[in-house]
């Protein structure tokens, strides 16, 4: 009861007309990393563009307020079922709410914007290797420009395989032996961190965390590791742990579709849960960023997504630290992967594509059996 009392309240934040207010408005509307007016277009460097929101949200309001026509910014429409409630304010899971489609009374809303209908509003170019960056990089640790990726358990079972199709190595034992992979530029990676709730996918202790050879993946680079709860002293330890002096920390604001902050009273026993974290090490002398240009910023805005997904602004961070280098990212679910010059390794994956014939050798000689 007193759970839905903080679900169904509602904030002045959410009003319509009031999408955001002061501050926040300017932080939300910034990009989430330096814009470059001079760089050539389609670099794989290349920043979020700035998307601005109208402040009143709506066209109607937009037209009232300033006159005719509209503005060019984003704007919303009001979504009308016979169900929804025009008193109980908005929803606040918005598009992802579960029940938008069929009982939920709160208001839900969805784009009226005509720019992008048209294919013409602005958005983050796709990630790309840039070939000249990765002729920089030293030849082991240089990206290729396919996506790769290992379905592949990382923490040791007894008695199975690290991969999927277990029964073609009944007798292995340990998770996927990271030494196989070679050397990285960049790892990142979301540990599913055993902290103490019940979530639908395996976790892992600090122990297995520890015992994963992370060693062997880096001598120079860059490790960026999501942590949250009690793994934000975990993640510091296991980091020292692994050899990383921890360098920086990026934090992300989640915000919904109408680029408010996410209060949805579900997340956090003190404090709700608004941002996470992601810690960031460093390991021997790497290069620091893109030469010439400033530093990202440790601030990513940016809208929450499905349980667990994380915003994809961090996989530029990451090309920007070392660019041209080889990425790999850890326990990666199927979302993550198609990234180019990343290799992603994870028990959830829909099968496996290894495309650098070295990398595939390294792959065929430790497990013959596993039919790569
Ligand atoms: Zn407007
Ligand atoms: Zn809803």
């Amino acid at each position: 009861m007193a759970r839905e009392g903080i679900v169904t309240l509602k904030r002045a934040m959410d009003l319509p007309g009031v999408p955001n207010s002061g501050a926040l408005l300017e932080t939300s509307t910034f990009p989430t990393s330096p814009p470059l007016p001079s760089s050539p277009p389609s670099r794989s460097v290349a920043p979020v563009p700035l998307t601005r929101y109208c402040a009143h949200v709506t066209k109607e309001a937009c037209r009232a307020a300033r006159g005719t026509p509209v503005c060019g910014d984003v704007h919303f429409r009001k979504i009308h079922h016979p169900w929804t409630s025009h008193q109980a304010g908005d929803c606040h899971f918005l598009q992802l709410c579960r029940f938008s489609n069929s009982t939920c009374r709160y208001q839900h809303w969805e784009l009226d914007d005509t720019l992008a209908e048209q294919g013409k509003r602005p958005t983050a170019p796709p990630l790309r290797l840039c070939a000249e960056a990765a002729h920089k990089v030293p030849e082991r640790l240089r990206a290729i420009p396919e996506p790769q990726w290992i379905c592949c358990d990382l923490r040791p079972k007894t008695f199975e395989s690290p991969f999927a199709f277990a029964d073609q190595h009944p007798q292995t034992s340990t998770g996927f032996d990271l030494s196989t992979l070679g050397q990285f530029g960049v790892i990142c990676m979301d540990p599913p961190w055993a902290i103490g709730i019940d979530v639908p996918y395996d976790t892992l202790t600090d122990h297995d965390l520890r015992e994963l050879a992370i060693q062997a993946l880096q001598d120079d680079g860059y490790l960026l590791l999501w942590v949250t709860g009690r793994a934000m002293e975990s993640g510091r330890r296991l980091m020292t742990h692994w050899g990383y002096k921890r360098c920086s920390e990026i934090v992300w604001v989640k915000v919904n579709m109408m680029q408010n902050v996410i209060r949805t009273g579900r997340t956090g026993h003190f404090l709700n849960h608004t941002k996470e974290h992601c810690l960031v090490g460093v390991k021997g002398k790497p290069p620091r960023g893109v030469t010439g240009k400033p530093p990202d910023c440790d601030v990513i805005v940016s809208e929450l997504r499905e349980s667990s997904r994380k915003p994809d602004e961090i996989y530029g961070i990451a090309n920007r630290l070392w660019p041209g280098a080889r990425c790999l990212e850890l326990f990666a679910r199927q979302h993550n992967v198609g990234k180019p010059g990343w290799v992603a390794l994870g028990n959830q994956l829909e099968g496996s594509e290894i495309k650098d014939p070295r990398l595939l050798e390294r792959v065929r000689e430790r497990y013959p059996h596993a039919g790569f």
